[in-house]
């Protein structure tokens, strides 16, 4: 067993990463391997932050990664003393985090050779955080180590991109992450290889699906929804059910989470959690407010980008199928029944409607409510195959 394993599809990438934790080590022959700021672009879903913590836990182990020793298991449990992990739920890092960030990375380790530093969605650090944190990636101390995750270089701030060596993240193939799932899960092939698929070789959406009975039976009724439209109603209706559910799905996860930190809070500023605030610390408590607002926003608009993510993939199967180009579905599952959409339906519509989602996640990201951005997609489809 090693952290490693539970990489998916990524053999170049791994490479790198167990060069540079060999390169780290006192005595190194290749110590040009390692570096102190790295950035591990990938699409959504090909495991970006899976690969930045068995990094992080590679480094931070006696043994290069074991998997099984306490350390790796702290990495794992994001608990480890000499690991920081941001992973922000909300639209971007400020500029506190990134402060407290910068305060962190300027200590020696506290048990293992190296501090390490994952920042997930380096893509929401805003300008002026960048700026906090430049320095302190530029000339690290020798003992703290960057990894960042981004979509895409081009997601990150130039001045911060120009500073960290790149790890690229292919999407891993269809056949390894349904290995994974049959492995982790301990589910039949069959059932691996149509989450795989389905899931368009996301890792974190196939493991859902397989987990997530609810999640399955969501994909299937929005893939319902956009077959069935017929009419402009049905289109408004459509927007409005989804965006809920979006919505609702957003909050049952955000709701435990903020009574949580609510908690915390008080236990912080040391009082007693339900008792009134004293004037002087209610704007710390107003913050958080705000803070979970936004993040409960994100979720909704999160939930929206999934559904979104599905249609498109009916789509791309609609004109696979009418361009004959006989390649596999991502939803071979209802085969029969999108052959009959595609011999009725003209390619232009097809084609008309994926740009109409580039269009929606235009939208969703200048702030447009989702019911109006999804309204507008929906009755734009139900028009053009009445
Ligand atoms: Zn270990």
């Amino acid at each position: 067993m090693s952290v490693w394993d539970e990489v998916v599809g990524q053999p170049r990438a791994v490479g790198t990463f167990q060069r540079a934790v060999l390169g780290a080590r006192r005595g190194a022959e290749d110590p040009q391997a390692f570096t102190n700021s790295w950035l591990v672009t990938g699409p959504a879903g090909s495991g970006r932050s899976t690969i930045a913590y068995a990094f992080a836990a590679a480094l931070l182990c006696p043994d290069n990664g074991c998997g099984v020793c306490p350390s790796c298991q702290q990495v794992a449990a994001r608990s480890h003393a000499d690991l920081t992990a941001v992973a922000t739920e909300t639209v971007s890092i400020d500029i506190k985090t990134a402060r407290s960030l910068v305060g962190r990375a300027a200590n020696s380790p506290t048990t293992a050779d190296f501090r390490v530093i994952v920042i997930e969605d380096a893509d929401r650090i805003v300008e002026r955080s960048s700026n906090t944190l430049l320095k302190a990636i530029e000339e690290p101390v020798d003992t703290t180590v960057w990894v960042l995750c981004a979509p895409s270089e081009a997601d990150l701030l130039p001045t911060i991109r120009s500073r960290v060596r790149v790890v690229p993240l292919t999407t891993p193939k269809v056949e390894d992450v349904a290995d994974l799932l049959e492995r982790r899960h301990g589910i039949d092939h069959e059932t691996a290889m149509r989450a795989a698929r389905e899931a368009q070789s996301h890792v974190g959406m196939a493991s859902r699906l397989v987990t997530s009975p609810e999640a399955w039976r969501r994909r299937d009724a929005s893939l319902d929804g956009v077959l069935g439209l017929a009419t402009v109603g049905d289109a408004v209706r459509k927007a409005q059910e989804w965006t809920d559910i979006a919505k609702s799905d957003g909050e049952a996860h955000f709701a435990e989470r903020a009574e949580r930190e609510k908690l915390e809070t008080y236990r912080d500023l040391g009082l007693e959690p339900g008792k009134p605030v004293p004037r002087k610390l209610q704007k710390i408590f107003r913050d958080l407010e705000e803070q979970q607002k936004r993040v409960a926003k994100r979720a909704t608009i999160d939930g929206v980008d999934r559904i979104l993510t599905d249609i498109q993939s009916l789509l791309r199967d609609l004109l696979m199928l009418k361009l004959q180009v006989g390649v596999p579905l991502v939803n071979e599952s209802r085969r029969g029944e999108l052959e009959a959409v595609a011999n009725r339906a003209p390619a232009w519509h097809t084609i008309a409607s994926i740009e109409a989602i580039a269009l929606v996640r235009e939208r969703l990201a200048a702030n447009v409510p989702p019911q109006l951005a999804l309204e507008e997609l929906l009755i734009g489809y139900a028009i053009g195959s009445s």
